[in-house]
């Protein structure tokens, strides 16, 4: 009867215990290095504290291609590119920037029901691939959009100029102005068997140039292409970690329809080790535990629309449930962005 009794008590303070614990950790969140009690530098906080208020990438086609299409590097394309997959509704190069930008304002008005400040996003191909004089007029008709605080321009890393980089250096003493590099890998062998047209050696000098004009960048990594193994993929951090980077986007390999590794995947289906939903998670929060904490995480999974996917992906999972997941994660594990990681 005594033990029974010794033992109700020590559950009970066990218990008790818990609960202290966690109303502890209510009241007084654990804070990261970046501010905030999320196991991860967000890009959310990121940008409240920058602009005061949510912010809205407003995407455009501003009619670009890139020298990986256009013969100059190639005429295939990168392997895994189809930019219709990624490309909103309203978005059609056709329409001048500014009418694209105002039907995007009024689509994202209209989705979220709520006021807030937008980025115009340069996203198709590479928009800094092009007359300098023609760049300036196409950034600066949409930075004088109303609500439009700044521009993040996407691009290849050897698609970046002196001149260009002055002009943007030049425009961000007035507004917010990003330049995003697609890069997808470390790897010099993967870069090549996706047809890239360049390696890595020419992203990190692009980075530094930019650095050097003072300007804010940020960089796109796939998880999954052929030729690397998932320690391949989360020793990559230490290295993405060492470069000159503001945010870094993640997305697994989706395989697209009407690309070559729609082709390939069709033939050796064997050569692609895509990720599961539950697998990816749990590489994200390896990967993210060695990533240097002072950059913003501003993606961590794809979500092109399953009519262009040629394999079943992973169903209707959203970027939110992605996102929650890869959270609840860090915190169950009792780790956050950084905690391997050496400077
Ligand atoms: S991914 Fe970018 S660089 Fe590669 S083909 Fe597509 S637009 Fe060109």
């Amino acid at each position: 009867m005594k033990g029974l009794q010794n033992s109700l008590q020590s559950n009970f303070l066990k218990r008790l215990l818990y609960f202290g614990a966690a109303f502890f950790l209510y009241l007084y969140p654990m804070t990261y290095p970046w501010g905030d009690s999320r196991p991860y530098n967000s890009y959310n906080r990121y940008f409240r504290e920058k602009f005061g208020s949510r912010v809205q990438k407003v995407t455009i086609d501003a009619g670009f291609t890139c020298p990986n299409r256009d013969g100059t590097k190639g005429t295939g394309g990168c392997h895994f590119c189809n930019n219709d997959g990624f490309n909103p509704s309203y978005c059609r190069p056709e329409m001048p920037v500014s009418r694209q930008i105002e039907e995007g304002i009024s689509f994202h008005r209209w989705r979220y029901k709520r006021a807030v400040s937008y980025l115009a996003y340069f996203q198709a191909y590479s928009n800094t691939y092009g007359d300098t004089g023609k760049l300036e007029r196409l950034y600066r008709e949409a930075l004088a959009c109303p609500g439009v605080m700044g521009l993040v321009i996407g691009t290849r890393p050897d698609c970046i100029s002196r001149e260009v980089l002055e002009l943007l250096r030049e425009l961000s003493e007035k507004a917010y102005i990003h330049v995003e590099f697609g890069i997808e890998s470390v790897y010099d062998e993967t870069l090549a068997l996706v047809n890239r047209g360049h390696d890595f050696a020419t992203a990190r000098s692009a980075l530094e140039a930019a650095a050097s004009f003072q300007l804010s960048t940020g960089a796109h990594f796939i998880f999954g292409l052929p030729g690397e193994t998932r320690q391949m993929m989360v020793d990559s951090a230490s290295v993405i970690s060492r470069l000159p980077l503001q945010t870094v986007k993640f997305h697994q390999l989706q395989i697209l329809k009407g690309t070559r590794f729609e082709q390939m995947y069709q033939d050796h289906p064997e050569s692609f080790q895509l990720f599961g939903y539950e697998e990816y998670t749990d590489f994200i929060i390896r990967f993210l535990e060695r990533l240097n904490p002072a950059f913003v995480v501003e993606r961590f999974a794809g979500e092109a629309p399953p009519r262009y996917q040629v394999t079943p992906g992973w169903g209707m999972v959203r970027n939110e449930t992605v996102v929650a997941r890869i959270e609840k994660g860090l915190l169950e594990r009792n780790t956050w962005q950084g905690k391997l990681w050496k400077p």
